[in-house]
Formats: C-alpha cells, structure tokens, sequence
C-alpha cells in the first residue's frame, strides 16, 4: 500500500481533480489510500466566515454562497452531481448561520467549521473517481479512526488513534480506494478537531505509519523540497534527496511544503516520504529517507519563519545558581508557550516563540525571576544540511554576508544534532538575508 496525498492546489479545479484520477489509477496497483486537503482558499473563506459571523454579526451568507459556488462549478466540470455534497453544504450553512444567532465563536466551533473544506473535497473526489471506473469511496477521518486530543485547532492523535486506523482499513474491501479527509478528527467526546493548518500532510503520514504502507506520497504544486522558498528566491532549485533529519529541521524551520509534524511518523517507523508535483507527475520529485550521504556543498536549503516574539532574560542570579533555566522553562511549560530557538549567556537566555498567545500572564511570572524584554516582528532563518557538521567555515561565511549587506544579526544558535544554523533578524530583514545566503551557498 501507498499513501498519495494531494493537497489543496492539487484538488482546486475540475481539471486538477482529473490530472488526481490519473495519477492515482495509474498508481492502482500499488493500492493507494488517497487523502485529500479542501479546495484551495476553502478553509479561509469558512473560517474568515465563522469569524465576520460571530464577531462581527456580518451575515455569512455571502461567503457560503461564494464556498458553494466554488463546489458546485466544479462538480459541474466533472458531471459529480450535486447531491453528492448537498447534505454537507446545508449543515455547514445552518453551523454559520448559529454562529451568526449566537455571536459566539469557540476554537471548537472553528475546527467544527473548517472541517467542511475536506469533508466537500474527498466526496468530489471519490464520485468522480467512480464515475471514471474506478471503486473509490470517500471517509471522514474519523470514520477511520483518527482519533485525537482535545486541543481545538492543534489536536495531536492519541496513541489509540494507530491501532483504530488498522483496525478500520483493514476492514474495507481491498478493491476499493479510500479517499479520505486530510487534516481533521474527532476527540474523545465526538468533537470535530483539526490538526493545525496545514495539517494534512500530518494526516497523511499518520495514516502511512499506521497502515505501515511502502511510501508516503506529497503531491503538491512544486516539484519537490527546493533550496528556498520558491516565492522569495525564484531561482531556488530542486532537491532531489534530503535526510529524515533535514526535512524535519526544514519543515519546523518554515518550509510550508511540508506540515511540521509530517516527519514524526515517518521517522517512528522509516517509511520513506516522496514530495511530487501534481502539475508535472513526471518530475522526479523529493525523495527523505532515513539518512543521505553528504554530496556537494554543506547547506541543502534555507528556510525563514516570520512574525516571531523574541525573548530576552537577564538576571545576575542565573550565575552558578542551578534552577534558574528550570524556573524559567516552567513558567513557559505552565503558560503552553513553546520555544523554538534559545541561547544563553552567564547572565541572560534568548528565546523565541511562534505564538505569544499567553505571553502577558507568562510576563508576570517571569518579572519574578528576571528582567525581560520582548521584542516582536522578527524572523527565524534557518540553515540546514547534513553536512555542516562537517563542513569548517559555514558559520563564518554566513555573518560574512550578513555583515557585508548590513543585515544584523540578534540571535544565534547550532542544535546538538549540528545539522543546522538558526539565526534571528528583523521581519523586514528577512527576505534579503534569505537571498544573500542562497547566492553565497548555491550560485
Ligand atoms: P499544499 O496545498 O499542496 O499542501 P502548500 O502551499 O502547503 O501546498 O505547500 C507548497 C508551497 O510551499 C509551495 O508552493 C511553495 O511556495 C512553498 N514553499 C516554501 N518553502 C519551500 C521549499 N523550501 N521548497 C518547496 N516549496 C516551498
Ligand atoms: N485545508 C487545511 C488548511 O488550509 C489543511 C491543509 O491544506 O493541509 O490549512
Ligand atoms: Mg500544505
């Protein structure tokens, strides 16, 4: 078995939807589990509605004729009659227009509410899929056992989640191909939860590991994990190998091809993942394995992650005094604030955080211990390759050009693995480093 997941530009038209039937018949022998994202833009327009509904009485009638409209001109493309999402549709309108009556919007109703944007796509997928001859039919994540926390809007699976979804696969007809919803799941109670935005590349790896399927497969709108982001250095290049580790670091580091938390299963049981264009099936795509030996040059890619609040602590007391990082980490652990990079000096930590949600309670607790100031706006640029830890002198070429194209540098940090280099500069900083460095490393 295979896992082949498509995520939301893949899905985004009647004729991307057609180019997803030829790729998966054409995988059919190797009986793929298809997951699919919602359409493209879908999952805002549902919750941008739910927000404008409950938190500003705007009728949302306008954006759920805009998300029909959407679903209809593309079950009329492929002839998918209607009543395939007709139920769907009508409860998504009336959980809108409640929302609307109430003026209330909880993280709960929000993941209740995008849940639709996947529930549309895999039944549009699926009818199309028959109507082509093939016997596919489409399942609520749920309905096979993705099971998850109660944590609204970033829900992790729970560990019953694996042995459900084996349970539950190995129930269907082996003729038949899954199509099923990327990115949500139900908690204990029968709550709708999403595993964050994005999450369906998480889904699909969840699915592969516990299926324990030969590959997990991202199709997606590029041809595979590039050198940069393609949006801010045009000219970044394919990667055609890149290590379990690297792919880790790149994904959490910022690069939006990949969810975060994809690698975890991956890593937990050695399935390798592909990354392919679904625009360009032929293209042979990006290729993480468990490990790739080091070839030409030390970095792979260079990410940036923006809109992140650095943390500065300063206290005279951290000198020889054993608790003060833990003092420290516990006020964080308490507040769920999670840090991403750190540094520390005899008299001061720096951290940073992608979420500063609970930061003002945190601050009182932390007034207690240290001085601190926080700065917002900045970005984290990341550099990774197996081959740093090896490599001497890419640490100073790096603040060489940063130094030379006056980009200034506030934090700095190597994780124990070695296998990158994680800075911090200014938001309005952030894309020029990012270009400097990719002339310096890859032209
Ligand atoms: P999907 O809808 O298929 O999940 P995403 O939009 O989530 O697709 O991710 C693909 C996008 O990620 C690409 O179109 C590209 O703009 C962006 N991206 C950012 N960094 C990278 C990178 N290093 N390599 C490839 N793509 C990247
Ligand atoms: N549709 C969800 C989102 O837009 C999940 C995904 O596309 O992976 O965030
Ligand atoms: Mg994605």
């Amino acid at each position: 078995m295979i896992v082949m997941k498509f995520g939301g530009t893949s899905v985004g038209s009647g004729q991307r939807i057609r180019a997803v039937h030829d790729i998966c018949a054409a995988g059919i022998e190797e009986r793929p589990v298809v997951v699919v994202s919602a359409v493209k833009g879908v999952t805002d327009l549902l919750l941008r509605a739910a927000e404008e509904a409950a938190l500003c009485g705007k009728d949302p009638r306008a954006h759920f004729q805009q998300i029909a409209q959407i679903h209809a001109g593309i079950c009329d493309d492929l002839q998918v009659p209607s009543s395939e999402i007709k139920n769907l549709l009508d409860e998504c309108q009336s959980l809108l227009q409640g929302l609307h009556l109430l003026r209330e919007l909880t993280l709960r109703t929000r993941d209740a509410v995008a849940s639709y944007g996947e529930r549309l796509s895999a039944r549009i997928t699926a009818s199309y899929f028959r109507l082509r001859g093939l016997s596919a039919k489409a399942y609520d994540a749920w309905d096979v056992g993705m099971l998850t926390s109660s944590e609204f809007t970033q829900a992790k699976p729970l560990v019953e989640a694996e042995a459900r979804m084996k349970q539950a696969f190995s129930m269907l007809p082996e003729s038949e191909i899954p199509v099923v919803t990327g990115f949500i799941g139900k908690d204990q109670h029968g709550q709708v939860t999403t595993l964050g935005r994005g999450g369906s590349d998480y889904s699909a790896a969840l699915i592969g590991a516990a299926l324990r399927v030969k590959e997990i497969q991202i199709w997606t709108d590029v041809s595979g994990i590039m050198t940069g982001d393609p949006r801010v250095v045009p000219h970044a290049r394919i990667l055609p190998a890149v290590s379990f580790d690297e792919a880790a670091e790149l994904a959490y580091f910022g690069a939006k091809v990949l969810h975060p938390r994809t690698i975890e299963p991956a890593i937990t049981t050695g399935i390798p993942v592909l990354v392919k264009n679904s625009f360009f099936p032929e293209d042979p795509g990006t290729t993480i394995l468990p490990g790739t030996e080091v070839k030409e040059g030390a970095v792979k890619a260079i990410t940036s992650k923006k809109g992140i609040t650095c943390l500065n602590l300063r206290s005279t007391r951290m000198l020889e005094a054993p608790g003060f990082l833990h003092s420290v980490f516990s006020v964080f652990h308490s507040h769920g604030l999670s840090i991403d990079v750190i540094s520390t000096s005899e008299v001061s930590v720096s951290l940073t955080l992608d979420n500063a949600e609970n930061l003002e309670e945190a601050m009182k607790e932390l007034g207690d211990i240290a001085q601190v100031s926080v700065e917002q706006g900045r970005s984290i640029i990341c550099l990774v390759g197996e081959g740093i830890k090896t490599t001497l002198g890419v640490a100073g070429r790096i603040f060489t050009v940063l130094g030379k194209e006056e980009i200034n540098v506030e934090m700095i940090s190597q994780g124990a693995s070695r296998i990158n280099i994680t800075f911090v500069v200014s938001d309005h900083d952030a894309d020029r480093a990012v270009r400097c460095l990719h002339d310096e490393f890859f032209s």
